[in-house]
């Protein structure tokens, strides 16, 4: 098969571009570099089935690509909170006009194509777990409102594509994920967390760390994506780690596994951060017959050993 996969050279793209090279795929990674990283594809440049483009979606003319994808992987934005604080603009462009370019060429190709949406799209969720049918609780002019804003347009349109030109398409709704490939300057709170860890500096807590995030390692959502490419279901469905715990007892157990010296610390709350986060995967298990087999202990030692070797 032949896979185009946008965003492929950041944390989840370039897992994906690693898993369908290795399963005998021509893999083509469009990235232009914003947030991804080319040390994380350097080593599938070796493979003659791997091809790279740096380009930006937003200005990019899709009638110089092939015609000939079976996927289109559309993971292209900037993810990390202080990522689409700094780029706000960019990250509506991409998920707009980018998916928008994405599904003409999915039509194109009559390709099968996949929306990367987030638990973003629930905003700071007013329930206790969510599962696909809430419609979320969301700023739609505060500062992470270009990314959830964004993507919820993005799902619009992939939904609209789907209902009237019938393009192949499917949504996952993907919750904290984590694992080596993050960077180490992403801002997110397992990179922060263990580096801070590692180097013996404080811990740095937004708020009071009572508020819940539910964290999924990557090759787990490596195998949902790829289950659900293969599925004929179009409407979103979630992915993540039903594991729920608050960042305090994240820090905690992230200082353990690092036998670590650092104090930690207490920051105030980052604007619009959401309370609790914890997905229903219900529809994924019966659907897909996923659900995550690694957990967060064995995933934080995987990704504590990435980062002590980046860290050298
Ligand atoms: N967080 C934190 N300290 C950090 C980075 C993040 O306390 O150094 C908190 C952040 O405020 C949020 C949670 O950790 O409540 C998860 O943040 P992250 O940026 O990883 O992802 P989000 O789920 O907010 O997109």
């Amino acid at each position: 098969m032949k896979i185009l996969i946008t965003g492929g050279a950041g944390f989840i793209g370039s897992h994906l571009c690693k898993f369908y090279l290795e399963r005998g795929n021509e893999v083509w990674c469009i990235d232009n570099l914003s947030t991804g990283d080319i040390e994380n594809i350097e080593e599938l440049f070796k493979n003659p089935d791997f091809k790279f483009l740096k380009k930006d979606l937003i200005n990019l003319d899709i009638d110089k690509l092939p015609t000939d994808f079976d996927f289109i992987i559309h993971l292209a934005s900037p993810a990390s909170p202080s990522d689409y604080f700094k780029y706000p603009v960019e990250t509506l462009k991409v998920n707009s006009i980018g998916t928008e370019k994405m599904l003409l060429l999915a039509l194109r190709c009559d390709a099968k194509f996949l929306f990367s949406s987030t638990s973003e799209v629930y905003g700071d969720p007013l329930i206790p777990v969510q599962n696909e049918e809430y419609w979320g609780n969301v700023n739609p002019v505060g500062e992470r409102s270009p990314y959830d804003e964004g993507k919820r347009f993005g799902e619009a349109i992939t939904m609209a594509y789907k209902r009237k030109y019938n393009v192949n398409t499917r949504i996952v709704r993907i919750f904290n994920t984590y694992g080596p490939k993050m960077r180490i300057d992403d801002g997110r709170v397992i990179p922060n967390f263990i580096c801070q860890a590692i180097r013996n500096l404080p811990i740095t807590i937004y708020g009071d760390g009572e508020q819940t995030r539910s964290f999924c390692y990557i090759d787990d959502l490596v195998d949902g994506i790829a289950r659900i490419m293969e599925k004929d279901y179009h409407l979103p469905i979630n992915l993540g780690n039903p594991e729920e715990f608050s960042i305090l007892q994240l820090a905690k157990i992230i200082k353990e596994l690092t036998s670590s010296d650092s104090p930690i610390v207490f920051k105030p709350p980052l604007p619009d951060d959401p309370k609790r986060r914890k997905p229903d995967i219900t529809k994924a298990q019966k659907i897909l017959g996923w659900k995550p087999k690694i957990s967060l202990e064995e995933g934080l030692k995987k990704t504590i050993t990435y980062f002590e070797r980046k860290l050298k």
